[in-house]
């Protein structure tokens, strides 16, 4: 996917809209989550669902950017691709603490929107009749309240593996924090994997989601740790940090 800089996502692939001052970059591959619905639900559902995921995804994103830039970062921006969002920024002088809770924000507003919408639909309180609203509230409410929860996992390259970084980091060496993630990373896959399998037996796409995740988390490179001169010249460290997004789909590429 992408890591965020400035400008790289513009062209014909993407547009760019403003959401509370913070610049959105909205890629074509959004749509395809359209595509991945039709063979489950009609179109018009799928369109509908797919704007309430998108909806949801904003929100999550909002959280972290905006609390970024409360803390002063600078260049917060929010790129939406297939399956999710990721908010990047430059975090000068920003320290664990504060990126720790960043890193929370993001599911932390969708759980607080999307948790108590969540009850009041399913026992009774409030009902919208079937159709498109409705449809775009389920999926708000579920992409906004589950994969909130789910964001929490203590799993790079998820917002939960990301605040687990940063509450070691007030303690330990960073490089060192992000050596322990990763190792927490496999136990929490293999958490998730197994939930996956117990709960849903007959479906393999959240066991297939939940590996392809996690490896992308546990294989990419330790931004912490300073690479030799001669690599540090062809590979300039990025000071942006991605923050994974509703779907997870991010990198440090
Ligand atoms: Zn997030």
């Amino acid at each position: 996917m992408l890591a965020g800089s400035t400008g790289q996502n513009s062209g014909v692939s993407s547009m760019t809209v403003s959401v509370a001052s913070v610049p959105v970059h909205v890629h074509w591959s959004v749509l395809l989550v359209v595509l991945i619905l039709v063979p489950q639900i009609e179109l018009r559902p799928a369109i509908g669902w797919t704007a309430g995921f998108l909806l949801a995804v904003v929100l999550h994103e909002l959280g972290h950017a905006l609390l970024a830039k409360r803390f002063g970062a600078s260049q917060v921006q929010i790129s939406l691709m297939m399956f999710g969002g990721v908010t990047t920024f430059i975090p000068t002088g920003i320290g664990h603490g504060k990126r720790f809770l960043i890193s929370a924000a993001g599911s932390a507003i969708g759980i607080a929107v999307g948790g108590p919408l969540y009850w009041a639909e399913r026992f009774g309180s409030l009902s919208i009749p079937p159709g498109d609203l409705q449809n775009i509230a389920r999926g708000f409410v579920l992409s906004a309240f589950f994969w909130g929860v789910f964001n929490w996992l203590p799993m790079l390259p998820l917002d939960g593996g990301h605040m687990l970084v940063h509450a070691l980091a007030l303690k330990i060496n960073p490089g060192t924090a992000h050596t322990i993630a990763r190792a927490v990373s496999i136990v929490s896959a293999a958490g998730a994997v197994f939930a996956a399998q117990v709960y849903f037996p007959d479906s393999s796409f959240l066991t297939i989601f939940v590996v392809i995740i996690a490896a992308q988390g546990i294989f990419s490179p330790n931004p912490y740790r300073i690479p030799p001169p001669r690599e540090r010249l062809e590979h300039p460290p990025r000071n942006d940090d991605p923050l994974s997004g509703i779907g997870g789909t991010m990198s440090d590429r």
